[in-house]
């Protein structure tokens, strides 16, 4: 159980900035406090930084970053932050929504000219949700390769990144100003480390099933597809500190995670034009609305199972995605050249998924909306061979937390900041309201890389001050 120590006792070495946890917030805080002229520590549980930021897709929205400008992309900060507010049906925090919408592309220019990290745009199909193609992903559209580019940057810098370093407590005075923290090693002993300032960006709590079920009950049986080490410290020391907690039912899901395989299928199949039925082959749901929505509609469904069927065409669009050609080598990825051999493949009655496939055909040749409430206008039919995968849904990560303001300050209960606590990515509160509905695609990075920057430079300003 993470714990807040109130002493004055001593510690064994003391930093200027100390940073919990090393995704993608944690790295970015560490590159931009050592900018600002201060050399930060960063303290990471595991033997090897990756947590949630390894797994995910690494795709991150930015509006008119150099790379958006380029592909002939237009777009705008106004635009980027009335997608974010209209996906979070109006729920979204106002300020850290003016943070974030209006400091990605500098974060994601800065990542690439500064940093080497060369990001594009995903140009080739749209996110629900956003109005313009704005996602930005290294080569591979992998979070591997997006947080071995960000340790690499950080160790280019000069940073210390140190492993195997559980931060077990957080040491503070009787105001609430952080002295320091306590680490636990792997073969129990501990450290106690000062710091003139300290960011946590340890991401959520969705490694918890004791806060999942507490604060997001719908999904307290679901698989957890995000890091294991995300635990919820950061909520539950801010909240021993006094600070606010926001948004804690927040989270994004997924309803495409091929099964038995764990692996994630893009939503492109979705969008480009792909749908979902149930095992009795029916559609049961508006696929267009988003896929962390999609978590809770397919696991409603009899035995939380469903399979996404779109055709070789968006198959070649999702090849871009480690994770699909990851699931087509694991033969998570069937392949039919009839409606009656997609049946046989899939054991379902080849009467129901023929009716099926001809009613989304229908819908898209008249460009009607469907019964779920999903548009086919404009949107290209299924051509044999078909493709299908069997998905189940999941929680990805959670996107409540800390309080924050637009200098990535943590917040108390009533809106006065913590003395010298910063938080950033997953320990923060997201951009996308209470539900997993408000969950516009790439919030999480968003939070991460934008927040984490500022709570770095931040940090760093104000331990430098009180040098
Ligand atoms: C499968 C999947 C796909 C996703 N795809 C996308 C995407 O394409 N775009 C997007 O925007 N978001 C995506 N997300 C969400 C995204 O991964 C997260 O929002 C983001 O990585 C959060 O970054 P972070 O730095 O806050 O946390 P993490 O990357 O999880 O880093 C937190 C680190 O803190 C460490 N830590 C935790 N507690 C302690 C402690 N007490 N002491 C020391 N270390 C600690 C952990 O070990 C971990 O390394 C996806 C998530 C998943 C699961």
């Amino acid at each position: 159980m993470p714990r807040v120590l109130i002493d004055d006792g001593p510690f064994d070495f003391t930093v200027p900035v100390a940073i919990v946890g090393s995704g993608a917030a944690g790295l970015c805080a560490a590159l931009a406090a050592r900018e600002a002229g201060v050399d930060p520590v960063i303290f990471e549980r595991d033997a090897l930084p990756q947590g949630s930021t390894a797994l995910s897709a690494g795709l991150i929205p930015a509006p008119g970053t150099r790379a958006q400008k380029a592909a002939g992309i237009t777009d705008s900060v106004e635009l980027f932050a009335r997608d974010i507010q209209a996906k979070a049906h109006g729920e979204a925090d106002p300020v850290v929504l003016k943070t974030v919408a209006g400091g990605a592309a500098p974060a994601i220019d800065w990542l690439s000219d500064q940093h080497g990290l060369a990001f594009t745009v995903v140009s080739d199909f749209s996110y629900p949700g956003h109005s313009a193609r704005r996602m930005h992903g290294l080569a591979s559209r992998s979070g591997a390769e997006l947080i071995d580019r960000l340790r690499a940057a950080a160790e280019a810098a000069g940073i210390d990144i140190v492993t195997g370093a559980h931060v077990t407590a957080l040491v503070a005075d009787a105001k609430g100003r952080v002295r320091g923290l306590v680490v636990t090693r792997p073969d129990g002993t501990t450290e106690r480390i000062g710091c003139g300032a300290l960011v946590l960006a340890c991401n959520g709590y969705g490694g918890n099933k004791t806060l999942v079920a507490e604060h997001i009950p719908a999904l307290k049986d679901a698989l957890y597809f995000g890091h294991p080490g995300n635990q919820g410290d950061a909520v539950l020391w801010g909240a021993a500190l006094g600070a606010e907690l926001k948004h804690m039912s927040g989270h994004q899901g997924h309803g495409s995670v091929a099964h038995p395989h764990g692996i994630l299928i893009t939503w492109a199949t979705m969008t480009e034009g792909g749908f979902q039925v149930n095992a009795s082959g029916e559609r049961f749901w508006n696929e267009a609305s988003g896929y962390s929505e999609a978590a809770l509609a397919v696991l409603g469904q009899p035995g939380g199972i469903a399979f996404d069927i779109f055709d070789a065409r968006i198959a070649a669009i999702a090849r871009q995605f480690e994770d699909f050609r990851r699931a087509e080598a694991a033969g998570a990825v069937v392949e039919a050249e009839s409606s009656d051999e997609l049946a046989r493949r899939l054991s379902i009655c080849s009467q129901v998924i023929r009716a099926t496939l001809e009613s989304v055909a229908d819908f898209k040749r008249r460009g009607g909306i469907d019964l779920s409430g999903r548009d086919w206008s404009g949107v290209a039919q299924l051509e044999p061979p078909y493709c299908a995968v069997k998905v189940t849904g999941a929680l990805f990560h959670t996107q409540g937390g800390l309080a924050v303001d637009g200098r990535a300050r943590v917040l108390k209960v009533g809106g006065e900041p913590l003395p010298n606590l910063f938080a950033a990515g997953g320990a923060a509160v997201g951009v996308s309201g209470p539900d997993a509905s408000g969950y516009l695609s790439g919030n999480g990075l968003l939070t991460a890389v934008v927040l984490g920057r500022i709570a770095g430079g931040e940090a760093a300003r104000l331990a430098l001050a009180s040098c």
